[in-house]
């Protein structure tokens, strides 16, 4: 038995059966293959394209079937590639011409594609290149005798176990039904720990090592709530946690009564309760909390794990699909946040350079950068406006004119639609995410174009902090009651009452039950978290009387002393 310690960043407990997932791109051997074996060389390159079309076959017989309708268009897209001329006639060209191995002479062709696309103006076309990258390495796997498709192998209930998992990799995770999942590097507030929060599985990150020590069929427990993670453990062990389970099991359907309660505190306050939700899918889970609305949705999902982005009539769909099963409750679409760490398909949205993509061309910036990549969305939102309470929320503004030239945007998209005799809603709220330091300090100066803001404090904390969120080596600065955040919070929240709009949360910490109590004193009415937690959320505004914790909040603020900050706020919730 061995104990392995990370951040939880998921609660509840998992026990099962490890799956390893070991990605590794295969080291490419080059040899010369003598003149009479070339023929056999080039069947043998052959023989792995069909190996490799049979696996995707079997990968697209077996999609979910509430998987999203681009995995099947993802597939499709990467069987006609292995027909490609380009692939499979150039290869066995090349083997024949440099009268090398077949591996050796994939990786030159694919060399030679990956070159032609990094040429190419055209952001989709670039994004090309990661299709033929994934394509040519199944083929080098299946040449290399190697596994490819780990993600296929893993069977429901098993607990996932890997160095890092993008948040793409965790949508895939979510149709395999896996029970939790444990990775040695990330963040507590990188896309993927909020996936798994969403999804509701116990999961740790930055475990170091645990690759290394875990191996695929072991037992394991995850205890997500301490970051601890058991490998073969014995079996009291087992019986504790199992009791422990149930016991956790139990609190929750205690919670559960509340579903239907109004969040409204002691001193007859209403709060309102919002979810954040990644995938049209997940309007279940926020309906099921008894969530008052959607405060946060991130349509930038449903541009992962496929080759193309979706067009307007898709984004379309999907914004209705949300709107429906809410029907009448604020929906907040938020514009597209692609960049940093939410890549498409793995690679670089918008541009090939690498350093600091945290601090590069995202979200608003990318839209503003590429607004052929925006106008369709900001189509698509309009269009779903006619339905009542759809909001729009821009991510990531960091100046005025960055706002001036979204609402230009919007205003020239109105025209078209007008032209074009297309209804939309042309009193549309639009809100602004306040997440760069820059933003909250002047939210003054925002506020008066804005309809509402909404304060996503995973961002706010990453940039003020300055430390990476998928950087495990600085997760230990992550702090939410840093006096600077609270500063820019309160800065918000004031800036919003005097422009007399409302503002929300949607950042982590808004879901995170030890906050709850200050941010009501901070003067939050507006909550949004993933589903998980609303009711633990709920309970917790039922018992506040927010006139007692507004006096607490103004005593924190005037604290010159950043550790007795944290002792009051740990005082207050064990009352
Ligand atoms: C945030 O930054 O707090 C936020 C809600 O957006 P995201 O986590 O998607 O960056
Ligand atoms: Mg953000």
């Amino acid at each position: 038995m061995l104990a392995l310690h990370g951040t939880g960043v998921s609660d509840g407990i998992a026990i099962g059966k490890a799956f390893v997932l070991q990605r590794d791109i295969p080291e490419i051997p080059e040899y010369a293959i003598p003149q009479e074996y070339i023929e056999e060389e080039v069947a043998r390159f052959q023989r792995a394209v069909e190996a490799s079309r049979r696996q995707l076959l079997v990968v697209r017989e077996h999609i979910p079937a509430n998987a999203p309708p681009e995995a099947a268009s993802f597939l499709d897209a990467h069987l006609l590639m292995l027909d490609d001329k380009m692939i499979s006639m150039a290869t066995s060209d090349a083997i024949r011409q440099q009268q090398c191995n077949a591996e050796w002479a994939l990786k030159t062709q694919s060399d030679i594609l990956s070159a032609m696309f990094e040429q190419m103006d055209d952001h989709y076309l670039r994004n090309k290149k990661i299709d033929v990258n994934q394509v040519v390495n199944r083929i080098l796997r299946n040449l290399l005798q190697k596994n490819y498709d780990e993600h296929e192998k893993i069977a429901a209930g098993q607990i996932v176990v890997a160095d890092d998992l993008t948040p793409a990799d965790t949508v895939m995770l979510k149709h395999n039904h896996v029970h939790a999942f444990v990775t040695s590097l990330g963040g507590p507030i990188s896309h993927t720990a909020i996936l798994a929060r969403s999804l509701g599985i116990p999961a740790i990150v930055s475990a170091h090592s645990a690759t290394r020590y875990v191996r695929s069929g072991e037992e394991l427990i995850v205890d997500g709530k301490r970051g601890m993670l058991i490998i073969a453990p014995d079996r009291n062990i087992v019986a504790e946690y199992r009791r422990r389970k149930n016991e956790l099991a139990r609190e929750r359907r205690e919670l559960n009564r509340l579903k239907t309660s109004r969040a409204i505190t002691r001193d007859r306050r209403h709060i309102t309760l919002l979810a954040n939700i990644e995938l049209p899918a997940d309007v279940r889970a926020a309906a099921q909390a008894g969530a008052d609305g959607i405060g946060l949705y991130r349509t930038e999902f449903l541009f992962m794990n496929r080759p193309t982005p979706p067009n307007e009539e898709e984004q379309h769909r999907a914004y209705l699909k949300v709107i429906k099963s809410l029907p009448g409750k604020p929906i907040t679409i938020r514009t597209l946040d692609l960049g940093a760490d939410k890549q498409v398909d793995g690679g670089r949205a918008g541009t090939t350079i690498t350093i600091n993509p945290a601090l590069g061309l995202r979200a608003v910036r990318l839209c503003l950068h590429d607004t052929s990549l925006f106008r369709p969305q900001l189509r698509a939102i309009l269009r779903a406006s006619i339905h009542r309470n759809v909001r729009m929320m821009i991510p990531m503004l960091s100046s005025q004119d960055e706002l001036f030239r979204v609402l230009d945007l919007i205003e020239e998209t109105k025209s078209e639609l007008k032209r074009s005799r297309v209804k939309f809603n042309p009193k549309m709220a639009v809100g602004g995410m306040i997440e760069v330091p820059a933003a909250a300090i002047c939210a003054d100066l925002f506020a008066p174009y804005l309809d509402f803001f909404s304060i996503g404090t995973n961002d706010l904390i990453q940039y003020t902090l300055a430390i990476d969120r998928v950087d495990d080596a600085v997760n230990y600065l992550y702090d939410p009651l840093h006096p600077s955040i609270l500063r820019l919070i309160s800065l918000t929240i004031q800036a919003g009452k005097k422009a007399r709009i409302p503002v929300a949360m949607c950042g982590e910490m808004a879901g995170d039950p030890r906050y709850t109590s200050l941010l009501l004193g901070l003067g939050l009415t507006e909550f949004s978290m993933h589903p998980a937690t609303m009711l633990e959320v709920k309970k917790i505004v039922r018992n506040s009387d927010v006139g007692a914790l507004q006096r607490f909040a103004s005593r924190v603020l005037k604290s010159r002393d950043t550790r007795a900050v944290h002792a009051m706020v740990e005082k207050l919730n064990d009352r």
